[in-house]
């Protein structure tokens, strides 16, 4: 039956996630191991296998909150969210990454401000993993990329867009894959979370991007009155 099918769907799901897990979480540790192992051996302190620890360690504790964010149980009293309001919010918390990279976030929000009936946190973390890809998209170099807002008959549809390194086709068809990163400290967890973000909401992201031109993703969200 559907449901059946829909179950095993979503084991098979679960079970691709705990192996993705497994798999990233084994590579820093095999390699913590392997270096503690040299410093046990040589019973001398080194000071880059010790850099290697330290780094590994952090992408351990990436790894771990990420997941964290994820397993988070959800409350499911939605509340009416000022769309500029968390906006504002989102784009005032990420300024100072952005000017750590010279980059700038140029923000273009129609006049009238917009409703959508959401989970206030679910719905910033959506647009903290977007700025912060498009800032990272724009490397130390930097950049200005521009989060605007456009009133459509029962949607807003909040754009962000940067100038950054852009994506081939091959990557955005992957995007939201769990551990899909071209990052060397990414988690690549970011854009699954997003996408169920935005599924939980009822609304849709869509990528256009170009390999050194830039990225967009438009968000649709169904608003309330
Ligand atoms: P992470 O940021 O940890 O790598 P994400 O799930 O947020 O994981 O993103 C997955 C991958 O998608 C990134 O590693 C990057 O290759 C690509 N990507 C996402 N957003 C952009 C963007 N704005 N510009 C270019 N590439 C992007
Ligand atoms: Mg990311």
């Amino acid at each position: 039956s559907e449901k059946r099918l829909i179950q095993s769907e979503m084991l098979s799901a679960v079970g691709q996630l705990a192996a993705g897990i497994a798999h990233e979480i084994r590579n820093p540790l095999t390699s913590l191991r392997g270096f503690l192992q040299l410093m046990q051996q040589s019973k001398t302190y080194n000071e880059s296998y010790a850099d290697v620890m330290m780094s590994e360690f952090i992408r351990l504790e990436s790894i771990i909150t990420e997941l964290m964010v994820l397993g988070k149980p959800r409350s499911s009293d939605k509340k009416m969210v000022s769309i500029h309001k968390l906006l504002n919010e989102v784009c005032l918390v990420l300024d100072s990454q952005a000017l750590m990279s010279n980059s700038t976030i140029e923000r273009a929000f129609v006049d009238e401000d917009v409703f959508v009936l959401g989970i206030d946190h679910e719905l910033k973390q959506v647009f903290i993993n977007l700025i912060k890809n498009a800032i990272e998209a724009m490397g130390s170099k930097g950049g200005v990329m521009t989060v605007s807002t456009n009133s459509l008959e029962d949607y807003i549809e909040i754009v962000v867009q940067d100038n950054g390194v852009g994506m081939p086709p091959e990557l955005i068809e992957r995007l939201g894959e769990p551990f899909l990163t071209t990052k060397e400290k990414g988690t690549g967890l970011g854009l699954m979370m997003t996408k169920n973000l935005i599924h939980y909401h009822e609304g849709s992201l869509v990528f256009v991007s170009e390999e050194g031109k830039g990225t967009t993703a438009t968000i649709t969200l169904p608003v309330s009155y």
